[in-house]
């Protein structure tokens, strides 16, 4: 039971993906704070059934769908919204506190923004929407903590910050683990395969973000993230390379103070920090997630080396540059790491590809969400076009 004895009423919305799964598992384990309302996916109708049946969930959603799926649901008594809407209709249910978003790529961000202006608590995994659309999202977060970032860089910084004035902040750091290609020359990159890439020697996730952090793209994506985030110029977030990445993140105060968070690399635990703040009820038991002995604390951390990973720099810089860049950052990556998983470029290509769109750009900034989804579009398309006539391979 939370304190004040209330059961917290949930949405997930990418509830079949690696996020929702980490997420689901917490709701499973404290049935006494947790009751999940309503789920959502894509496409995965089977396992979003399964689900709703083993959570009881009174709501489901799926962005693609047929009559006889929705009569699936219906006779194991969840009510599926589909179509148009059906998304932002989640995200403002009124039998719902807390809205979860651990969807992959950009579908969601209208629901964000509905769950913000409804005044719902919000868990957000996805960083697309924050790096493309933070513009339209962050003026929507109503109070303190009504915004909790479940990324494990961002959830650090954002315990680190807790209690902090802003402005006490000289510095934000993440941590990356370097990925599978960590101690790679750029000769060794040449042929990288797709299941190469699809080896993280840490995490479990899903496909995109596990190809994104081969490269330290996520780790680019993650620093425009927390530049919206947390409202800090770009020249004051950086990243470091912590291969045990038992460290998510660091703050590094004016007055020479630095602090740290650290946790297993497991996404339970910042999904539990989360969806329970303030509070923080007890793992004990669950042995995974218990703190690890000092025995086991490894802090080695290094620069990342932007020569061997341009990736990095190529999202740093468009950070930097912002307006127009980030949206079409999100666009490109999204369809180079598409053509790379079809063998259609090779890895060392997907950084060629990304930084020709931004250095071919050379319209206006976004000045509305329309135009920011937009620019994710143009992204993908100039990429996409490059990627044909590319012979990277
Ligand atoms: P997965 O590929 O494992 O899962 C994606 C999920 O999103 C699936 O449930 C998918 O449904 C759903 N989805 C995709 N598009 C839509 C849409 N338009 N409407 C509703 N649901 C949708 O991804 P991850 O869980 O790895 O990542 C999710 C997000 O979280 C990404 O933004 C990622 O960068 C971020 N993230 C991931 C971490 C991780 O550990 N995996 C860590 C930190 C951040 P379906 O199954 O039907 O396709
Ligand atoms: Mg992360």
């Amino acid at each position: 039971m939370t304190s004040t004895g209330k059961i917290v009423r949930i949405a997930v919305i990418g509830a079949t993906g690696s996020v929702g799964a980490s997420v689901l598992d917490i709701c499973s384990r404290f049935p006494e704070r947790f009751r999940v309302m309503a789920l959502a996916a894509r496409s995965n109708a089977d396992k979003l059934l399964e689900m709703c049946m083993r959570f009881r969930a009174r709501y489901a959603c799926l962005a693609v769908s047929s009559a006889e799926i929705a009569r699936n649901f219906q006779k194991n008594g969840t009510e599926l919204l589909s179509g148009k809407e059906a998304l932002e209709s989640v995200a403002e249910l009124p039998c719902v506190d807390h809205v979860v978003f651990a969807s992959s790529g950009t579908g969601a961000i209208i629901a964000l923004q509905r769950a913000l202006a409804a005044g719902k608590d919000v868990s957000l995994a996805n960083k697309e929407s924050i790096v493309a659309a933070g513009q339209w999202v962050m003026p929507l977060v109503k109070r303190s903590d009504q915004l909790r970032p479940l990324d494990s860089e961002h959830s650090a910084i954002w315990q680190c910050l807790r209690g902090e004035a802003r402005k006490d902040a000289a510095r934000i750091l993440l941590t990356a683990s370097g990925g599978p290609f960590r101690d790679f020359s750029v000769k060794r990159m040449e042929n990288i395969t797709p299941e190469d890439a699809l080896r993280h020697p840490v995490w479990n996730m899903g496909a995109k973000i596990t190809i994104d952090s081969s490269n330290l793209m996520n780790k680019g994506i993650e620093c425009i993230e927390a530049m919206r985030l947390f409202d800090m110029p770009p020249d004051r977030v950086g990243a470091l390379i912590h291969p045990s990445s038992q460290v998510h993140g660091i703050v590094e105060f004016n007055d020479g103070t630095i602090k740290l968070l650290f946790y297993r690399p497991d996404m339970r635990i910042p999904s539990l920090a989360a969806l329970a703040w303030p509070e923080r009820p007890s793992v004990a038991g669950i042995k995974e997630l218990e703190p690890p002995c000092p025995e086991e604390w490894a802090l080695n951390f290094y620069p990342p080396d932007l020569v061997r990973f341009p990736c990095l720099r190529i999202a740093l810089e468009a950070g930097r540059r912002g307006g127009a860049y980030p949206p079409l950052l999100i666009g490109a990556d999204e369809a180079a790491v598409r053509a790379f998983m079809n063998r259609r470029i090779s890895f060392l290509s997907i950084s060629n590809i990304i930084e020709s769109v931004l250095e071919k750009y050379s319209g206006p900034s976004p000045s509305a969400l329309s135009d920011a989804m937009e620019l994710i579009s143009e992204g993908e398309r100039m990429a996409d076009e490059i990627c044909s006539s590319f012979s990277g391979r």
